[in-house]
């Protein structure tokens, strides 16, 4: 267990280990801050490392022309920051005190952590149908997926019937997406009308490769090692029928990880860390940084969320030299960080 004095004041708390976490923690780590990183304790749903663990071969993560598997690259972003002796504790950040200063930060297993700067990076979790079949199969790499801009153009979906499930923008564009290299696109939706903006509807029923089973829920998931179909309920009728599918994504929404936060730090409506100043990651809160898929429901990218990690290190790092790292006017130091020497 890494070492944490509950008499010390950290420099920088660094909550969450996927690509911004880690990217903060290198970043952090060298221009010498000592961070401590809570990388999360595993449950079903979330393990450290974030939705990248969860990801096969990641294919746009720059840097890997052949491909890198998701939780390699997570271990190895997770090594670089040990390598700059960042400090690492397998638990959760539950609750966050910013009413004083230093902020007051209490772990899943009751460690208090006193903390002059903050960086949030606890990412957001794909929403899941929640059958039995469903979580299995996409830990264990058998064709079910939250992510078609990562996963899609994998060998085992070439050529395949291929369903998508929701209907709101990221179906779409995850439908419109994956006929590139399937068969067909079959998107399942639960009612009779999308919620997606009607350019994104149009051009997804428009393309003479993807149909659509309106009012319809998936009950089950078929297949052992891989995806073989799945079992649709039309919701008017309640009759069932079996569809075979080669490869099957989620497009059901994301929740932002940010319960332990609220009334800390303003959420958006869905939950997301507002950053109200742009391209920067302070938040409404002095002190404390959120970056990643917390605080950016658009992109939601492993190197956008490795982006924004780098900048709220240096943030961090500008606002404890400074004390105001939301400034527009604030210039780089004078005194050059270790960040990129
Ligand atoms: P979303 O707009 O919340 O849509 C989620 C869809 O999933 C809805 O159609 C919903 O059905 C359905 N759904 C939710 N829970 C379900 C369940 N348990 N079973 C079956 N269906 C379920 O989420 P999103 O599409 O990820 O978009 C999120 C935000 O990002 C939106 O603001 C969107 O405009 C934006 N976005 C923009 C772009 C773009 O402009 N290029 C691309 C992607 C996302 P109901 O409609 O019945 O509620």
């Amino acid at each position: 267990m890494t070492e944490t004095s509950e008499d010390r004041i950290e420099n920088v708390v660094i909550i969450g280990s996927g690509p911004a976490g880690w990217t903060a923690a290198v970043y952090a780590a060298r221009a010498r801050l000592d961070p401590l990183v809570f990388e999360g304790a595993p449950s079903r749903e979330m393990i450290p490392g974030g939705q990248l663990m969860f990801t096969t071969e990641v294919e746009n993560y720059p840097g890997f022309p052949e491909g890198v598997d998701g939780q390699e690259l997570m271990m190895s972003m997770r090594k670089q920051a040990e390598r700059f002796d960042t400090r690492i504790v397998t638990e959760d950040i539950v609750e966050v005190d910013a009413s004083g200063r230093p902020f007051l930060l209490r772990s899943s297993e009751g460690r208090t952590i006193r903390a002059r700067t903050v960086i949030v990076a606890t990412g957001a979790r794909a929403n899941w149908l929640g059958l039995d079949n469903e979580l299995r199969l996409a830990h264990s790499g058998g064709g079910v997926s939250a992510c078609a801009v990562c996963d899609g153009a994998l060998p085992a979906f070439r050529d395949q019937v291929l369903a998508v499930v929701g209907g709101g923008d990221s179906a779409m564009e995850e439908a419109t997406y994956l006929t590139k290299f399937a068969k067909e696109v079959v998107i399942i939706h639960r009612r009779d009308a999308f919620r997606a903006s009607p350019i994104m509807a149009e051009r997804a029923l428009e393309n003479p490769k993807i149909r659509v089973e309106w009012n319809s829920v998936v009950t089950e998931v078929l297949g052992d090692d891989f995806i073989t179909g799945l079992r649709l309920q039309d919701t008017r009728s309640g009759e069932e029928k079996e569809l075979e599918v080669g490869g099957l994504f989620l497009a059901i929404g994301h929740t932002p990880n940010t319960a332990f936060l609220r009334g800390v730090v303003e959420l958006d409506e869905a939950g997301y860390i507002g950053t109200p100043t742009q391209w920067r990651t302070a938040t409404t809160v002095e002190g404390i940084f959120a970056a990643g898929d917390v605080m950016d429901s658009y992109f939601r990218q492993a190197v956008t969320a490795a982006g924004t990690g780098c900048m709220a290190a240096l943030e961090a790092e500008r606002y404890l030299a400074h004390g105001h790292p939301a400034d527009p006017g604030v210039d780089v130091p004078a005194e050059p960080v270790a960040a990129g020497d």
